[in-house]
């Protein structure tokens, strides 16, 4: 692997600076800093010659030759797209943990169940990969894989939330209401107009929770830093 080099753990920084992180809707991952991120997939060019891979093995002979190598040609691609999935996992892992203390996240349990709910995206570890879906379910997949990546660079500064209301809530004033999701990118607050990218919203949301947790942690641990403690899977989840 390209980046087996980088030890895990990754110190933290000592800045006490928080993030908050968000499985986008409409990118991969919203931080709220407002960076949005992007896992690459495959290409233009690479996903419709997989397209037509998937459309002649329907087509070839069982055991045939040709099927034997059209199914050979599909998982190269396959790969491919995993090797660039998981670099990105690697290179956006060890950016967060090098640049944060406290790292909020959404409970990955929960997520799936609100979201579903919810009816924006699937839910994750459903396999909706193969056909039209294609980039949901690898982004489903990818964002496991970076939370995982997450806890193994960051042990104890990950913190898990409860995604509920995260994309309702203003980050501003903390009015909930369905109406100011305006649209899949847009969150525009009906209370205060606070206006901005509704996945970076989210991400706002998820951090300040997660820091509500952190304080809480720190009270309730005599040697107080958040350093290289255990993951706090036991936290209380606040909505
Ligand atoms: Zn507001």
């Amino acid at each position: 692997m390209a980046f087996a080099a980088i030890p895990d753990p990754i110190p933290a920084p000592g800045t006490g600076e928080l993030v908050g992180v968000d499985r986008g809707v409409a990118v991969s991952v919203a931080l709220s800093t407002g960076d949005l991120l992007t896992a690459p997939g495959l290409r233009e060019t690479e996903r419709a010659r997989l397209a037509r891979l998937l459309r002649r093995l329907a087509r070839a002979r069982r055991g045939s030759k040709r099927r034997a190598r059209i199914k050979a040609a599909i998982a190269r691609l396959k790969a491919r797209e995993t090797d660039r999935r998981n670099d990105w996992i690697e290179k956006t892992s060890t950016s967060l943990a090098r640049r944060f203390d406290v790292i909020g996240v959404e409970d990955l349990n929960i997520a799936g169940m609100t979201r579903s709910a919810r009816g924006t995206v699937e839910a994750p570890g459903r396999r909706v990969a193969q056909k039209a879906g294609l980039n949901r379910g690898i982004l489903a997949a990818g964002w496991g894989g970076l939370v995982r990546r997450l806890e193994d660079k960051a042990p104890g500064r990950v913190i898990k939330i409860d995604p509920r209301n995260t994309s309702r809530t203003s980050s501003t004033c903390g009015h909930v209401a369905g109406e100011s999701r305006k649209s899949r990118a847009v969150f525009s607050c009906v209370a205060c107009g606070f206006r901005v990218n509704a996945d970076v919203n989210a991400a706002m949301n998820i951090r300040d929770t997660a820091a509500g947790h952190a304080v809480a942690a720190r009270r309730g641990s005599p040697l107080g830093g958040p350093a290289n403690r255990e993951p706090q899977h036991d936290l209380p989840l606040t909505g």
